[in-house]
């Protein structure tokens, strides 16, 4: 029998903002209001790669577009990807990077997103690992030894401070390096994702099967039986995947009949 097995267009990325700029009276201002606002936050870039492979892709935005507080190019053009994506997977994505593009995508009256179908990271260590932070860096040293590149404030002021002094190389200097450091998120984050698949409790579907006995999770064939898991209604035929360790499962029709009587 011919297998076709797709996986699902799983996008991994991230997006980098640029602070909203304010007038204050105090250090100690706990809040700015409307009034007091001089520009508002603006995208300045992103980066994603698919799930199965691929390279790390960005876009951002050049320093006239700094200057200008303009993101609508790159707010465009990281919605084209999101759209044409199955799922999308960020770390906190659910919290900051989806409502943040649904705003500016707003703001900036472009193609709204429309329903979007997440994995986010940070939920899912925080429900299902109960670990002391959740932070990506956290993570990402704590699994894959790997350390976050370290950033400070001066890498967005230096950004924002020579487009507005027209030092057009020098802005373009702080983005080139602002855009590393977001590529190499997305990069880690892909890397992250994939060793937390076998581990936590419930994922959406990842490889789509036409039908036939493929890993959801994997697209792997190497399936064996691992008992029935019975629910209320129904019972299921459980299998783990030796490839991703995953416990697909399928509906038995063969184990309950419509005149069985339900659990209370
Ligand atoms: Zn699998």
């Amino acid at each position: 029998m011919e297998v076709t097995i797709s996986p699902l267009k799983v996008l991994v990325y991230d997006i980098e903002t640029a602070p909203g700029e304010a007038y204050v009276w105090s250090a100690k201002t706990r809040f700015i209001p409307h009034a007091m606002m001089k520009r508002q936050p603006f995208m300045i870039q992103w980066s994603a790669a698919w799930l199965h492979g691929g390279k790390v892709m960005s876009d951002s935005v050049t320093p006239p577009d700094v200057t200008a507080r303009d993101d609508a190019r790159i707010v465009e053009s990281i919605g084209e990807m999101i759209r044409e994506a199955d799922l999308v997977l960020a770390h906190n994505g659910d919290n900051f990077d989806i409502p943040w593009v649904r705003g500016r995508t707003w703001a900036n009256d472009l193609e709204p997103l429309g329903p979007v179908a997440s994995i986010d990271t940070k939920k899912l260590a925080a429900k299902d690992f109960y670990l002391m932070h959740n932070n990506l860096d956290s993570l990402l040293e704590m699994k894959l030894g790997r350390n976050k590149i370290k950033t400070d404030f001066s890498w967005w002021r230096d950004i924002i401070e020579k487009a507005d002094s027209f030092d057009t190389e020098g802005c373009q200097k702080a983005l080139d390096r602002m855009e590393r450091y977001c590529r190499k998120d997305t990069r880690d984050l892909r890397d992250l994702f994939k060793t937390m698949i076998p581990h936590v409790a419930r994922l959406p579907r990842l490889v789509d099967a036409d039908g036939s006995m493929v890993c959801p999770h994997c697209g792997s064939m190497d399936l064996q039986k691992r008992g029935i898991k019975r629910t209320v209604a129904y019972n299921y035929q459980r299998y783990q995947c030796n490839d991703c360790k995953r416990y697909p499962s399928v509906r038995t029709n063969d184990k309950l009949h419509r005149t069985d009587l339900r659990p209370q």
